[in-house]
Parts: structure tokens; C-alpha cells; sequence
């Protein structure tokens, strides 16, 4: 194998004992116990982080508080917020290197893709950036007695859930925007993947966010998750993860009423008509499954193919997929990595089990790499023979497993694409212009890619309809999820 050398940096990070950032400090868990944590590629235990839970949460809550209501950030000139938020981008450039192997040696993710995701995080932060100083509030009409306006205030304390699929972007989707906005964070990251988060915590005060603002606590879900999510300190909880999860979130929302966004599971269609590219359409609807060995919430896991093409297209579809090169992370050979863990190995070859139950065939893959040793290896595996109503159709996988379904023609792909409890994305692919724009308008989504997948952009919003969550990240809507607003008025009579 032709691994990557492993920085000094990195090696030094894995081997010293990890702390959470809370109120500036550099802290255990207060019950002095940590968990360990493992390479996927491997299967081998990497090292160990902090078990936050309630006592630490409690702490961080506490400080965020506190760092809220002397506006020592809320309080600051919005230039001076932009130029300290475009330093944590800068550090995130700075450190990508190794940032990008620590997160290929937790999530497992191929380095190419880690440092994609990197660059992704830093330029939140550089995006946000450019807010501070743009939140502008109204004036409103309300007759010649009155003069009303509006003000746009931070929610407040706002707890940060995220996922462990990007760790690292789904830290800054969280922490920038509501930085950006006046707000100050207690961060959650997943349980197995926790390293990168760690590391911005430290970023974040090197850069000079005020002490307090930025708290990171690491732990369970079930523990650590759970007493932010019930805690009647924190104003606002961003959430991104399944959508299992995101009920019990919303659940213990009602302790305070805090509000809630959710990002949350999806099952996308990516429909290919006869008129496309072929060649185009088999590669993009190839990578939109496959990367982050589809670990990834919008992944195009529902291939909708027109019947006239189907045989041709399944066959572009698993050549390009049988030249994936899986293996470890380090590999720079390496185009798709493992999964993140044992039990997510098992929960993506048991669907595979269940597809062939349900009477759809494997076109190519089919099951666990065996020769990888421990490490978490699938097959890119290709379903086809699917119907849009068995389970390999219906249920969020996480893995890289695609189901591909015949339909008639683009009213009927529009129906099974909208015949799914989820609306995350959906792609097209066409070179008819008014059926893309008919199709991008009939699916009930929070993003349609036409002739591409997976794009995403700081300035453009996402999130999901149905129960694929609510609330948008990202773009001008984010500013909804991060503010309050308040009505001022003022008598002039
Ligand atoms: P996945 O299924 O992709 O692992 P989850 O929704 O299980 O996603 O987890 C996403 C995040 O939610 C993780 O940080 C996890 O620790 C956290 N989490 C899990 N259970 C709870 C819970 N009951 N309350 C709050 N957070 C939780
Ligand atoms: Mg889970």
C-alpha cells in the first residue's frame, strides 16, 4: 500500500490526552472518563476522547451563558466579529494538512475527500464572515404616530448536534453562522468522530474568539446529547443526524421551548432520463451514492431510470462503479474508504441482505469486503429490479448501496420520487431544459441538482421538507435560524 506518512502534528495530537474546550479552558470530563475511539480502516482502537456528560454539559452551558450576557461577542463591533471569525478560516487553511489526516484516520474518509472537507469548513467560516457586518434590521410602515423598527438579536446559547459523516463541516455549519450572528455555542460532535471538533475548539480561541463563546463537549448521545438537548439554558438547537435522533430532539425541546432546526435523514431520487448524457449522467449518479461511501444525508441512493435506456444505463452505471478503488484512508490510491463502524457495517450489509429478500438482484458488489482485514469494508454495491415500496427503497441506508427502479416516463418519476417519507435533494438528469425545470419544480425537496450532484455552496441554503427536518442552513435563510426579531415601537405623538 502506498499509504501517506502521517504528520508529526498528528501523531503528536493522536498520542496526547484529549480536552474539551469549555469557558477557554482545556478540560476533562468532569468524571475524569474518557472512551475510545477507532479507525475504521483498521478496526483498531486510535485513541481516546473525553465522555462528556451531564455535570460537563451543565459547565459549558454555564459558561456560554455567561459569554452571552456580558456581550463580551454579541457586544463586539461587527468588524471586529468578521475579521476574528475570517482568522478561524485562516487557521483552518493553515492546519489543513493536518486536519485533513486526522479526519481520514477517525471517519475513514480517503484523504482527498478529508481535505475537500477541510477547505469546506474554512470557507464556512470565511462565508460567515462576510455577515457580521450585513445583518441589517427594518423599518416598518405604521402611520405617521409611529415610528417602528425592527432589530435583529442572537437567539442566544445555541447547542450544536451533529453527525459524524463530515465532521468537521458539520462543526463550522454550525458554529460559524451562529457566531455570525451574535450568538455564542455548545458543540456535540458524534461519538465516533470527535478529533477535528477538538482541534476547532482550540482554533477557535487561538483565533481569538472570546473565551466562553465556542464550547466543545464531547460524549454520547444518549448522555452528553441528551442533556443539551433538554437543557433549560440553551435558547436554540441545530441538529443534523438521522431522523430518529431528530424526534428525540424535538421531544426534549419542550423542556424550555427552545427552538429547534433539524437536518435530517434522506432517501434522494436521482432520476436519469433517455435524453441525458450518458456517460455523464452514469458517472455523477455513480459519485452521488458512492462518496463518502454513502454516508452522506442528500446521497442519490433511489437511481430512477427512464425503461428505454435501463439496461444500457445499468451497465455505465456499474462499469464506472466497479472502477472505485476502496480501500484505508491513507491510500492514495484510494477512491471510496470504509464505513465508520462495525455496527454501520453491519446495518448496510443487512439491507443488502434484505434487497435480495425483497427480489431485487445485484448487478455488481453484494457484500463486505472480506480481504480488508477488521477495517469496515462494503462493496459499492448496484440493486436493480428495485420496486419504489420495499425497504431497500424506502429506508435511509447510509452506505454505499444503490437501488435502481424503472419508471415509464416523468410524471411517473416524479411520483416515486415524491412517494418517500424524506425531501432532502433529488437530482436530474436531462438535456430537455422545460422537463428539467418541470421536474426540479414538481419534487418535494430542499435542493434539485439538474446535470450534476452533491454541489454545495456557503451561500446557498439546505435542509429538507417532509421528514427530512426543517429550518435551513446555509445562504441569506440561515440568518432565520440564528436571530430573533424584534418589533420596536416608538411614539411620535
Ligand atoms: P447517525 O445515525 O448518523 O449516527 P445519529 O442521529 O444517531 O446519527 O447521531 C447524530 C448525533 O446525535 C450524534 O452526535 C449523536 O451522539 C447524537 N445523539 C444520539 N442520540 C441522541 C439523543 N437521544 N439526544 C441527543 N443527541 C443524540
Ligand atoms: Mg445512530
Amino acid at each position: 500500500m502506498d499509504g501517506t506518512a502521517v504528520l508529526r502534528e498528528v501523531s503528536d495530537f493522536i498520542e496526547r490526552p484529549k480536552t474539551m474546550t469549555i469557558g477557554g479552558a482545556q478540560v476533562e470530563a468532569a468524571s475524569g472518563e474518557s472512551f475510545e475511539v477507532r479507525d475504521p480502516s483498521t478496526g483498531s482502537v486510535l485513541t481516546e476522547v473525553p465522555r462528556g456528560g451531564h455535570d460537563d454539559v451543565d459547565r459549558a452551558v454555564a459558561a456560554a451563558r455567561a459569554a452571552f450576557e456580558d456581550r463580551r461577542w454579541t457586544g463586539l463591533r461587527p468588524g471586529k466579529q468578521a475579521d476574528i471569525l475570517q482568522r478561524v478560516g485562516e487557521l483552518i487553511k493553515k492546519h489543513s494538512v493536518e486536519l485533513a489526516q486526522i479526519e481520514s484516520l477517525d471517519a475513514g474518509k480517503p484523504l482527498k475527500l478529508s481535505s475537500g472537507e477541510i477547505w469546506a469548513a474554512g470557507e464556512a467560516f470565511r462565508y460567515y464572515s462576510g455577515w457580521p457586518t450585513k445583518a441589517y434590521g427594518e423599518t416598518n410602515p405604521a402611520g405617521d404616530d409611529a415610528f417602528v423598527y425592527t432589530l435583529r438579536e442572537p437567539v442566544g446559547v445555541c447547542g450544536g448536534i451533529i453527525p459524524w459523516n463530515f465532521p468537521l463541516i458539520m462543526a463550522a455549519w454550525k458554529i460559524a453562522p451562529a457566531l455570525a450572528f451574535g450568538n455564542t455555542v455548545v458543540l456535540k460532535p458524534a461519538e465516533q468522530t470527535s478529533l477535528t471538533a477538538l482541534r476547532l475548539g482550540e482554533l477557535c480561541l487561538e483565533a481569538g474568539v472570546p473565551e466562553g463563546v465556542v464550547n466543545v463537549v464531547t460524549g454520547f448521545g444518549d448522555e452528553a446529547g441528551q442533556a443539551l438537548a433538554q437543557h433549560e439554558d440553551i435558547d436554540k438547537i441545530s441538529f443534523t443526524g438521522s431522523t430518529e435522533v431528530g424526534r428525540k430532539i424535538l421531544h426534549a425541546s419542550e423542556s424550555n421551548l427552545k427552538r429547534v432546526t433539524l437536518e435530517l435523514g434522506g432517501k434522494s431520487p436521482n432520476i436519469v432520463f433517455a435524453d441525458a448524457d450518458m456517460r455523464r449522467a452514469a458517472k455523477g449518479s455513480m459519485l452521488g451514492v458512492f462518496l463518502n461511501s454513502g454516508q452522506i444525508c442528500t446521497a442519490g441512493t433511489r437511481i430512477l431510470v427512464e425503461s428505454s435506456i435501463h439496461d444500457q444505463f445499468v451497465e455505465s452505471l456499474v462499469e464506472a462503479t466497479e472502477k472505485m478503488k476502496v480501500g484505508p484512508a491513507l491510500d492514495d490510491a484510494t477512491s471510496m474508504g470504509p464505513v465508520i463502524s462495525k455496527e454501520q457495517l453491519d446495518v448496510v450489509t443487512g439491507y443488502i441482505e434484505i434487497g435480495r429478500a425483497e427480489g431485487a438482484s445485484v448487478a455488481t458488489g453484494g457484500g463486505r469486503l472480506e480481504e480488508m482485514g477488521d477495517g469496515y469494508f462494503v462493496q459499492p454495491t448496484v440493486m436493480t429490479g428495485v420496486r419504489n415500496s420495499m425497504r431497500l427503497a424506502q429506508e435511509e441506508i447510509f452506505g454505499p448501496v444503490a437501488a435502481v427502479i424503472e419508471v415509464g416516463d416523468a410524471e411517473e418519476a416524479v411520483a416515486v420520487a415524491n412517494d418517500s417519507i424524506y425531501g432532502l435533494a433529488a437530482a436530474v438528469w436531462t438535456n430537455d431544459l422545460s422537463k428539467a425545470h418541470r421536474v426540479a419544480r414538481g419534487i418535494r425537496a430542499g435542493t434539485v441538482w439538474v446535470n450534476s450532484s452533491g454541489l454545495y455552496d456557503p451561500g446557498v441554503s439546505y435542509g429538507g421538507y417532509k421528514q427530512s427536518g426543517f429550518g435551513r442552513e446555509l445562504g441569506v435563510h440561515s440568518m432565520d435560524a440564528y436571530t430573533e426579531i424584534k418589533s420596536v415601537w416608538v411614539n411620535l405623538k
